[in-house]
């Protein structure tokens, strides 16, 4: 067998000293099989097409380039608000980086490639189910326009993984993300108090992801600073999706302000902001409502580690650090605002806003009405128009006391009706990933039918339309269709 075609690799995090990562290389699999690569991805990255041919090869982790250099990184993290001094990949080998086409450096992480230094008793591999969830759901996210890692292929290992229901078929991952640098990196050398180590990874972020803090006076703070600003933004993005993280451990929050991991996530369906799917998370610690305030949490853990940088005395650096922290929720409120502007089709700002968005999410929770198409039915309403029967508000006296208002104030805003509902249509999605049809399509998969699969990941891929050929893929679930908890699946 010939090498496979060196790729343009790059090694910023691999040049870093090796407390922060184990060389380790991927376990070879029985027979790699490619069940869905991402061209446009590929193409976005600079791969050339003749890629596609060694994906199978060397995105199972069967026969690497000779230029790639495998490792796993260290991290730490707080797995439902207890800290586990020691995590790092236990199931993720990191390939290299590469640059692509906007000049962006982009990290290439196999996910599921068999065990690592870091894999403590778990096999390092992964399900083809939770495999295609990842693929599916990230790149919904990325249609959608949210900051997130991607999927550039799914490869089946032909081999069984053994998880709690018995055997299913195994498949590796390909991850793309700008960086897989978490707070619970920072937590690993915190926790050692190796501040020198805690200042190389702030270093790193800084260069990759705010290389604007490289002439300000204060860096580190100001690292936090944007940190949070994009996480802020990032959670309010989430929230006017309906989009449920479900596992929001430190570990778990890039501080590229991307998302990231995703396992049991979930997308709303009827609105209720206590809303949680995930089997493992039973205090409703990261239900859809309590996003913002978790991730305020996990800033402050951010925090406790860069104190030692912010100021030479802590008693300096406390009050500096704690002021970014408080200022969190008004952040996240203030995005939170804006999009929900957008999704009630409004162009100018007036004080009354947020309480009508308070009042539209009121009513639609009232009835437990469907959070997507609660919003979707708003654009056909505001060009007066007759909306389709799937695209009805709930008929409630709260909901058309509100209509009234909200239709006071469009008649306040100075955009053309035309202009207000082509941009409400760009905001307010048609096709989310349902659960159900995500449980629907992985559960072909596993029996090797990818047809579902392929079939909601085209819908996924355009959720701004609701054409005809939309409509099956906007319908929320029958009674018996609902997902009512969704796993990790590790
Ligand atoms: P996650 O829930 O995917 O964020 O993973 C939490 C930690 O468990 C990370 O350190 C993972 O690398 C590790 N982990 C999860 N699944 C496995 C597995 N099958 N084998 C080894 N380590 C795993
Ligand atoms: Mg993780």
């Amino acid at each position: 067998m010939t090498d496979p075609t060196p790729l343009p690799f790059e090694h910023t995090y691999a040049a870093l000293p090796d407390p922060f990562w184990r060389a380790v290389a991927p376990t070879p699999v029985a027979a790699p099989r490619l069940l869905a690569y991402n061209r446009a991805l590929a193409r976005e990255l600079g791969l050339d097409e003749g890629f596609e041919h060694e994906a199978e090869v060397v995105l199972s982790g069967n026969d690497v380039p000779a230029n790639a250099r495998p490792i796993a990184m260290a991290y730490a993290g707080h797995q439902f608000g207890h800290f586990v001094p020691q995590l790092g990949d236990g199931r993720a080998i990191l390939l290299g980086e590469v640059i692509d086409r906007h000049g962006q450096r982009r990290d290439l992480q196999l996910k599921g490639p068999g065990p690592t230094p870091f894999s403590r008793n778990g096999d390092g591999r992964a399900a083809i189910g939770p495999v295609l969830r990842e693929f599916l759901v990230s790149e919904a996210m990325f249609a959608l326009g949210i900051p997130t890692t991607r999927s550039l292929a799914a490869v089946a290992t032909g081999e069984a993984v053994f998880r709690d229901g018995g055997p299913v078929p195994g498949a590796v991952l390909t991850r793309v993300a700008a960086s897989h640098v978490r707070i619970g990196t920072f937590q690993y050398f915190a926790a050692r108090e190796d501040w020198q180590a805690v200042r190389v990874v702030a270093d790193h972020v800084i260069a990759r992801h705010y290389p604007e803090l490289q002439s300000v006076q204060r860096p580190w703070l100001s690292l936090l600073h944007a940190i949070a600003e994009r996480q802020a933004e990032l959670i309010a993005r989430w929230m006017s999706v309906g989009f449920i993280h479900g596992v929001m451990n430190t570990d778990n929050t890039a501080v590229s302000g991307e998302t990231i991991d995703y396992g049991p996530c979930a997308f709303l369906d009827e609105y209720d902001p206590a809303k949680v799917f995930s089997s493992i998370d039973r205090q409703g610690r990261y239900a859809f409502g309590h996003q913002a305030p978790v991730v305020r949490w996990n800033l402050a853990r951010l925090a406790e580690c860069l104190l030692p940088l912010i100021a030479d005395d802590p008693a300096d650096a406390l009050p500096e650090a704690t002021a970014v922290i408080d200022a969190f929720p008004a952040r996240f409120q203030h995005h939170w605002l804006a999009v929900m502007r957008s999704k009630l089709g409004l162009s100018s700002a007036e004080d009354g806003d947020e309480a009508l968005a308070h009042e539209f999410l009121e009513a639609l929770q009232a009835v437990a009405a469907d959070y997507t198409l609660g919003f979707r039915a708003l654009c056909g309403l505001a060009d007066d128009h007759e909306p389709e029967a799937l695209l009805a508000l709930p008929k409630t006296p709260a909901m058309e006391t509100w209509r009234l208002r909200w239709h006071e104030r469009l008649a306040r805003d100075p955009r053309s009706v035309q202009e207000r509902v082509a941009a409400m249509k760009a905001t307010n999605p048609a096709v989310i990933p349902r659960n159900h049809l995500v449980h629907e399509a992985l559960l072909a998969a596993e029996q090797g039918d990818l047809a579902p699969f392929e079939a909601l990941l085209a819908a996924v891929r355009r959720p701004w339309d609701d054409g005809p050929e939309a409509a099956k893929f906007m319908t929320p679930p029958e009674p018996e269709q609902r997902v009512l908890q969704t796993f990790c699946g590790t």
